[in-house]
């Protein structure tokens, strides 16, 4: 089968794989579309870590190929999706949080082989069904959809709450419907692409700002723009972060959503004295899968208007150039066999 293999930083190769055989408790999944989301992006720049040589890719959604001893409900030709990793470090005791309990996790595309290629291998445990209706452009972006569910109930509260999303990429712009389902008051959406923003307004957005902009110091002097309850940050940014801490309220709440590799400098410490701010983590999607497939399928958030690119697998190291040249179009590259 084709795989898309990464040896080395930049340095991906489309190479013969045997297709792989399942083990006990494990399932063989043809896959029918995969995503490139922004972890897949940084590991192949090596700025996060994984064990290479590794097929890269996490997000995906396939048809049952075979199914291993010990694994019931699943059969062959079935529509699913599965998890991005699993628990293999043993879990700590249940402290009554929502807390992920796991102690040490396997990750698709960086710690076991992904699923930019024909056939990946999974614990039948991470597999989830999904319905014929959702199609498969659609169903590659259940695992981020979920996270956004995670970062939504980690959130607290958000009933008429008024919501500052800061990134609006593939995960900040699911991330913005699902708050709207959550029954908030308005989402405001700050980002640097006007091409995002423009979707952003599309989806639901009551105001949109590029801090690129001078206009942007302009929506920032407006009241409403001061006292945001709930400021997300999903661009994997310090700089993102400390809008977030500037954006909330006195005595409002920050999730830090996107994933931020180094250290905060930016960040106005002061803001979260002065504000008694509450900052919150939200990491994966650990039983959110469910509530994402269920998003899917009733059309209360669309993916349609993320797509901007489906190509084949064996060109994937196009799609990472798309990614990582940051052109002004792109924003979901989806890879099919
Ligand atoms: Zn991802």
């Amino acid at each position: 089968m084709k795989a898309a293999v990464l040896h080395a930083p930049y340095d991906l190769r489309i190479e013969d794989r045997p297709v792989p055989t399942p083990a006990n408790r494990w399932v063989t999944i043809s896959v029918e579309a995969a995503g490139i989301c922004g972890t897949d992006v940084a590991v192949y720049e090596g700025k996060y870590a994984a064990s290479l040589p590794r097929i890269l890719g996490h997000e995906f959604c396939g048809r049952v190929l075979a199914v291993g001893g010990d694994v019931d409900g699943l059969e062959p030709g079935q529509r699913v999706m599965a998890e991005g990793s699993w628990c293999v470090g043993g879990e700590a005791p249940d402290d009554g949080t929502s807390h992920d309990p796991c102690m040490s996790r396997l990750a698709l595309g960086r710690t076991a082989d992904g699923c930019f290629c024909e056939v990946v291998a999974v614990p039948s445990s991470t597999v989830h069904a999904i319905p014929n209706s959702i199609r498969a452009t659609e169903a590659q972006s259940i695992t981020t959809l979920a996270t956004a569910v995670r970062a939504t109930q980690r959130a607290g509260e958000l009933v008429n709450r008024r919501v500052v999303i800061v990134g609006p990429g593939h995960a900040g712009l699911l991330l913005l419907q699902v708050c709207l389902v959550a029954g908030v008051q308005s989402v405001s959406v700050v980002g640097t692409r006007d091409s995002r923003l423009h979707i952003a307004r599309k989806l639901g957005a009551e105001s949109v700002s590029n801090v690129r902009l001078a206009s942007h110091e302009d929506w920032l002097q407006a009241p409403a723009h001061k006292e945001f309850d709930v400021a997300f940050e999903a661009s994997g940014t310090a700089s993102g972060l400390a809008a977030c801490f500037e954006l909330a309220r006195r005595g409002g709440r920050v999730v830090s959503y996107g994933i931020i590799n180094g250290t905060l400098d930016e960040v106005p410490g002061q803001e979260i004295y002065s504000k008694e701010l509450t900052i919150l983590g939200s990491r994966g999607a650990e039983g959110c899968y469910g509530e994402a497939i269920e998003l899917l399928a009733s059309g209360s958030v669309a993916v349609d208007p993320l797509v901007t690119h489906v190509i084949p697998i064996d060109q994937t190291k196009e799609g990472f150039a798309i990614a990582t040249q940051r052109l002004e179009d792109a924003l979901r590259i989806v890879l099919v066999p």
